[in-house]
């Protein structure tokens, strides 16, 4: 068992702020009392302990409450992501076979589900009187979050306590916890990108500097004001936070700690740059089925190993699956789920105790893992294995190049060949793209076609969709 981890957060340090959100705080003590309120509201409304609770709303301090009650009720917490389509939700919403789909406003969606009910009726119902549990069993299910969904079909995974509890003692050895600290949140909550700083700040006693999406002028800002000390980021919004202190001059304050970027590969380039804005970057690899982090670089090693997503974290260990140095990167360690949900719960995600992630990677001489791409992204042409990301590392170089994308197209004589889209920040033609990675990728990994586009396919998430790369020129003839 493990205390119930706001009540002991509560009781230990009552007055410390938790919360931070459009300029009003909240501390421990407050957020306690308003989760143990809204748990008995929900129980009055019906809903008892054990029971999934979908959940689909904004990221405000209502949202944090609401979580928190869910979780003070003893229930399973189903995280559905805004930026889904009808369809995606409607069957998340059937394939995690959640007894309640809890909102924030019933005018948002025109969601088919029998049990709907929204924070408002939650407000207005007379709270019952209910015993909060001092203790929670480690392998309870907190959360079911689904996966991006850049592969396929999202996945629902179940993360339980002992996973949350895990990742989050991990991420501390790594990166130290301090009593001033405080995360700047502007992650969705119902990502573990996002979920996971939750977790920490009742964990480690953190303030969360919550933002209802992702604004870089916003987050800059904030940060140079001194306040905030960590921060998690994709690395398409870095870019964004670098180029306003690039243009403005500016560099982060001492005060800022960490900046933690995963999600996805990470150009070399944004790590540079960044660098010379001060800002303490430190790429980490993880996904959902390991409840955030399960690598990450430690601050002493930032510039030495840069383009490497560290060593694993305190309690994770990670092997390269395979007779060759490059191959599936594979995850053990008490942070890895136990399974998927629904559809996807005839998949065993763990084989003798090792999480197989799809993922193929190398660790150096000296145990630090280099992520390369995802299997199902690999490019293979001519018998060559070539990797998307390394080529859009390349392509990002280029001073005109501000994000890239790169795939495979079928080819007669190679079978694939890749090709590469690119958004540009100024002006560049296509011959001076091929001519500047010439002597920096091998002929056969070189694109044989470029296409220059206002945007790359992303995902709910802002994941790169590789797999739609193709599709963007079937559906806009005018591309290059
Ligand atoms: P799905 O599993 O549905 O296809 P997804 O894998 O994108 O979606 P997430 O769990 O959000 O869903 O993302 C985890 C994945 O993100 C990892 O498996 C990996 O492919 C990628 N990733 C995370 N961190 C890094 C990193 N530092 N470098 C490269 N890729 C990364
Ligand atoms: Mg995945």
């Amino acid at each position: 068992m493990y205390p119930n981890l706001l009540a002991k957060r509560a009781a230990l340090t009552p007055n410390r702020v938790g919360l931070r959100f459009s300029g009003e705080d909240w501390t421990f003590d407050q957020m306690y009392q308003e989760a143990t309120l809204f748990a008995q509201k929900l129980s009055s409304k019906g809903i008892q302990p054990g029971m999934r609770i979908a959940i689909l709303a904004s990221s405000n301090q209502e949202l944090m409450f609401a979580l928190h009650g869910c979780m003070q009720l003893g229930c399973e917490l189903v995280m559905l992501n805004e930026r889904l389509t009808e369809e995606e939700l409607s069957y998340q919403l059937a394939d995690s076979q959640a007894d309640y789909l809890l909102v924030d406003s019933h005018e948002k969606r025109n969601l088919a589900s029998a049990n709907i009910i929204s924070f408002k009726d939650v407000y207005a119902a007379i709270p019952t009187q209910l015993e909060i549990e001092k203790e929670w069993p480690r392998q309870r299910t907190i959360t079911i979050m689904y996966t991006s969904g850049t592969t396929g079909r999202a996945k629902g995974v179940r993360q339980s306590l002992e996973n949350h509890v895990m990742s989050a003692t991990g991420s501390a050895l790594n990166i130290g916890v301090q009593p001033n600290d405080c995360w700047l949140c502007n992650m969705p909550l119902f990502h573990i990108s996002g979920f996971s700083i939750l977790m920490r700040s009742v964990l480690y006693g953190m303030t969360v500097s919550l933002h209802s999406k992702f604004d870089a002028e916003k987050a800059v800002e904030e940060i140079l004001t001194g306040t905030v000390t960590r921060m998690s980021i994709v690395a398409v919004s870095l870019e964004r936070m670098i180029t306003i202190l690039e243009k403005k001059n500016l560099l982060f304050p001492n005060t800022f700690q960490s900046m933690i970027v995963g999600g996805g590969p990470v150009p070399l380039n944004y790590l540079e740059r960044a660098i010379e804005r001060n800002i303490p970057v430190l790429q980490s690899y993880g996904m959902t089925e390991t409840s955030s982090q399960t690598t990450t670089l430690a601050a002493e090693d930032a510039i030495r190993k840069l383009g490497s997503a560290g060593k694993p974290l305190f309690f994770a260990d990670v092997k390269i699956d395979g007779e060759e140095k490059i191959g599936e990167i594979c995850i053990k360690g008490p942070h890895v789920t136990t399974g998927y949900v629904g559809n996807a719960s005839s998949i065993n995600p763990q084989v003798n105790g090792w999480l197989h992630t799809g993922d193929i990677g190398y660790l150096d001489e000296e145990g630090y893992l280099f992520v390369l791409d995802r299997r199902s992204d690999m490019i293979i042409s001519g018998g060559e294995n070539i990797y998307p990301a390394e080529i859009e590392q390349v392509l990002t170089k280029h001073s005109a190049v501000k994000e890239a994308g790169v795939t495979g197209r079928s080819d007669d004589t190679w079978g694939k060949v890749p090709v590469a889209f690119v958004v540009l920040k100024k002006d560049a033609s296509i011959e001076e793209l091929k001519e500047f990675v010439k002597d920096k990728l091998a002929s056969y990994k070189q694109p044989v076609d470029y296409y220059i586009v206002e945007q790359l396919p992303r995902s709910a998430s802002n994941k790169l969709l590789r797999r739609e790369l193709l599709n963007t020129i079937k559906k806009s003839p005018n591309v290059d």
